[in-house]
Parts: C-alpha cells; structure tokens; sequence
C-alpha cells in the first residue's frame, strides 16, 4: 500500500500521477468480482466539509486511494512538513489513465482488451459528448455506458437500483462519478459493495470537461495553484459563497495543525 500523510484529519496517499494510475491499473487488472476500490481526491472544499461531515468521513476511510486535488492541499502539505511529492487531481488522472489504457492497446497483442469506462453523472447529455471525445482521442478506451441521473436521484432507492444494475449490465473496468462533492463520494461508499466494477473514481465535473462542456484553467494557472481562481470566475453564483467559507475556514485548519492541535 502507498505511504499515506495525515492532514486535517485526512489520511492522504503521498503518491505521484505514475503511481495512481499504476494503481489504478492494478484494480483493473483484477479478475471479475474481486470488488470495486474507489479513488476520492481532496481539495480545500473537501478539507473543510470533513470537519462538520461525518458520513463523508466515512466515505474517505472505505477509499483505496485518496489523492491530494488541491494545490493548497499540496502546499500546506510543504509548510507542515508533511510534503506531498505533488498535485494529483481527478481532471488529470483520468486522462492519464486513459493515456495508459491506449500506450496499452498499441504496444499488447491484438486481442487485448480495451479499458471499459462507464460514465456516471453531468447534465443530460454531456455524458455521451464526453464518450464520443474519449473514443475520437484514445484508442484503448470503451466507453460501455452512460447515464446522467436527475437531481436527488440518490434518495431513490428504485433509480439507485437501476443505477447499479444499468452499471452491471455493462460490465466496466472503471466507472466516472461525476456528482460533485460530497454526493459522489457518499454515493459510491454507499454502493461500492455492489458495484460491478473494479474502479470507481470520483472525479467531479471530468465528464464536463472531457465533453468540452466546461473549460478548465490554462496550464500557466493549473501550474501557479490558479485553477480555484478560474472556476469561480467562470460559476461565480454557485461558488463565491463556498470559496468565501473555504478562505476563512482553510486557514483555520492550517494554523491549527501548525499547532499540533
Ligand atoms: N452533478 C450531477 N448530479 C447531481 C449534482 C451534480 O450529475 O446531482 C454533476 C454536475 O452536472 C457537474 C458535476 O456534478 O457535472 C459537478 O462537479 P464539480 O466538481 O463542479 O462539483 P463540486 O464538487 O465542485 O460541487
């Protein structure tokens, strides 16, 4: 298992971008019906919900892999001397899995098999953009399935059902949960056991933005701890007040550990 750090109460896997998708191929590889891991990835909003959040507590503990999202993460990770080797966020990993699963196809034999992928979440429709942009860019990638549940879906025990059975039916390697947080993590902690999958990641709007529907940061603000600073310009209603309770709390978090409290 990867070694870990504690920070703010979270165990967080110090890990490079090689080392997730490694890990995530190992689950992969995996014979059917050896369970389903999931990956959660903690950024500032996680860090503060955490506190007040038991049952997305509990979510983080069931995770195979916990990977630091966030840039402030990371850095607050160096100033507490705890340093994780570096950014690993969703929106990344899942293209580098994908790059991964397409190195794969060219160099294997030609019976090997492609990564099936199922989609879950987005506004209706974007799930099957994003699969016609995975299928147009990475040979290697199957997208098996999609599906854009309404919203408080999640309170419904006959659409998670045929959620869970829609998924089974179309026997993914890796499922991408797109609800957001903390729906996504609760969701697949809750389901995890039934999941016909071998991965599921949670990975917030990466169906948004492999379909082109959102627009994530340039590279040059990804690369100075920027990407924050462009969502809220581009969802500014839905974000300012989040971003506000996030930039009084986080600090809070960061002092308080700096004081081993
Ligand atoms: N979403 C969804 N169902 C829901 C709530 C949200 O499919 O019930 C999707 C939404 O369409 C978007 C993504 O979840 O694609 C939100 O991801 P984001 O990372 O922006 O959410 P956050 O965690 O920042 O709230």
């Amino acid at each position: 298992m990867a070694s870990s750090i504690q920070l703010f109460g979270i165990t967080i896997h110090a890990v490079d971008m090689t080392t997730a998708v490694q890990t995530v191929a190992e689950w992969c590889a995996k014979p059917n019906g050896s369970g389903c891991q999931y990956v959660v990835t903690p950024n500032v909003d996680h860090a503060v919900m955490f506190q007040s959040n038991a049952e997305l507590r509990q979510a983080y503990c069931g995770a195979g892999l916990v990977l630091a999202d966030g840039f402030p993460v990371v850095v607050a990770s160096r100033l507490l001397h705890k340093a994780l080797p570096e950014r690993v966020a969703g929106s990344d990993l899942v293209p580098a899995l994908f790059d991964w699963a397409a190195k794969r196809s060219e160099t294997a034999s030609a019976d090997a098999k492609p990564l099936r992928v199922f989609l879950l979440g987005a506004a209706p429709g974007v799930a099957d953009r994003a699969a016609q942009a995975i299928h147009q860019r990475w040979a290697g990638v199957q997208v098996v399935g999609t599906l854009a549940p309404p919203l408080g879906f999640e309170k419904d025990e006959t659409q998670n059902e045929q959620i869970l059975q829609a998924i089974a039916h179309a026997k993914p390697d890796v499922v991408l949960v797109g609800l957001g947080a903390p729906k996504q993590e609760l969701w697949v902690h809750r389901h995890a056991p039934r999941l016909s999958a071998k991965a599921a990641l949670c990975v917030g709007a990466t169906i948004d933005f492999l379909a082109g529907e959102k627009k994530r940061s340039p590279r040059w603000m990804q690369r100075l701890g920027l990407e924050w600073f462009h969502r809220l310009t581009t969802d500014p209603s839905r974000l300012a007040k989040r971003y506000l309770r996030d930039a009084w709390i986080f600090p809070q978090l960061v002092w308080r550990e700096w004081r081993g409290c």
